[in-house]
């Protein structure tokens, strides 16, 4: 299948294309570079033995769009292209609703122009906002409490109405939980501009010695050992999802939006004890304050992702761990080219 990938030069969008050149998609990637490199391209490349085209250019850009969907003739868009951080977002709010609404509105015009009416979406579990009861299914109220949650859920609302106005077109909305883990070539991975926000990639930055101590925003929640519980999920897992989405999508209508997560969680301690063990390094940390709109525990229901697309995640947080220390300490400043 011809699939225009938004975005696939970052840290999802590069794992799924490892699987997509795989099963021998055909792929272009669309991508500005904003929060990437092209080398994690070359080296999608030599891992899947395989070559695609990339076009550079910025979502917003309908011209450049319009130019690549008539050249390539998508069948299908897996579109992971936009800004990804909660705390930039409440700086910025204008620029990530640009990006992310006014992005995501140019990329649906054009696909109804070149008559391509599938489409992945990355959305977030941060769409549910505080919860009001766990696990978070997908029936949960939407009440997103940042700027970025609320690009993630307005874009959702959107894609609902442009498929309910084209009786045609096919949406699969992708609520992720916390993807962590790297190919386990150890040649891609996450590769966090500046100060790392999310646990996993800090941890890894310390363990490889670039960051001195672990900050742990808060150890007095109503959680087993006091510390955030998440439902961290792998990756490749997430990749696989994907590829079972667009299978999915090619054989029905309309919009579903299903979570992907494992159904379990793991706390920030049990994550440091997990990533030390793969390691064999020592993780210090320090206990801090709670973190700004932080919530205590965050786990998905997974059984719609099963029951409509066959697809429930298969790795561990060992499996997490490892491929990330494998990632880390073989490239410790990652592409290195930014
Ligand atoms: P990433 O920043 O690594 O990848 C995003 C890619 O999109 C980058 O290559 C970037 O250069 C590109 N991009 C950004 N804005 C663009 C634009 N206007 N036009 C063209 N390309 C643009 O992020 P990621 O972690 O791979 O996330 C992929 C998607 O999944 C994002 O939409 C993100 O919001 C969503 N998501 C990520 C997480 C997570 O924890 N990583 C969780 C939930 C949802
Ligand atoms: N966390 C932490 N220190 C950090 C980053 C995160 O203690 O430097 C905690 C955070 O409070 C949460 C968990 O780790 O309980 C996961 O945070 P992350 O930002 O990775 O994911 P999110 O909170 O967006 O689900």
């Amino acid at each position: 299948m011809r699939i225009l990938v938004t975005g696939g030069a970052g840290y999802i969008g590069s794992h799924t294309l490892i699987q997509l050149l795989r099963e021998g998609h055909n792929v272009l990637v669309y991508d500005n570079y904003s929060n990437s490199s092209p080398e994690a391209l070359n080296r999608v490349k030599q891992i899947a033995n395989a070559d695609f085209n990339v076009c550079e250019g910025d979502i917003q850009d309908a011209g450049k769009l319009n130019e690549a969907f008539g050249s390539f003739r998508p069948e299908a868009v897996m579109h992971f292209a936009g800004l990804k951080a909660v705390g930039e977002s409440n700086e910025k709010p204008l620029e990530y609703y640009a990006q992310n609404v006014s992005g995501s509105i140019e990329l649906l015009k054009v696909m109804q122009r070149h008559e391509c009416r599938r489409i992945v979406f990355s959305s977030s579990a941060t769409v549910y906002g505080n919860a009001k009861y766990l696990p978070y299914d997908e029936h949960h109220p939407m009440q997103p409490t940042n700027p970025y949650g609320r690009t993630k859920y307005f874009v959702e609302e959107i894609i609902r109405d442009w498929t309910a106005s084209w009786g045609e077109a096919s949406a699969i909305l992708l609520r992720y939980f916390n993807p962590v883990g790297a190919d386990p070539s150890g040649r891609i991975g996450e590769d966090p501009n500046g100060m790392p926000n999310n646990l996993v990639p800090y941890i890894s930055q310390v363990a490889v010695g670039r960051l001195k101590h672990l900050k742990i925003f808060g150890a007095d929640y109503e959680t087993r050992d006091g510390t955030g519980e998440r439902d961290y999920i792998h990756v490749e897992d997430l990749a696989r999802a994907h590829l079972a989405a667009i299978e999915f999508s090619e054989a029905t209508t309309g919009c579903e939006a299903i979570n992907v997560g494992t159904g379990g969680g793991a706390t920030v301690f049990e994550m440091i004890k997990a990533f030390e063990h793969a390691s064999g390094q020592v993780v210090p940390y320090e206990i801090g304050p709670r973190r700004d709109g932080d919530v205590a525990r965050s786990l998905a229901a997974v059984d719609k992702a099963e029951r409509l697309l066959g697809w429930r995640a298969k790795l561990s947080v060992a499996d997490m761990c490892k491929t990330t220390w494998n990632w880390q300490s073989n490239n410790p400043y990652g592409y290195g080219s930014k």
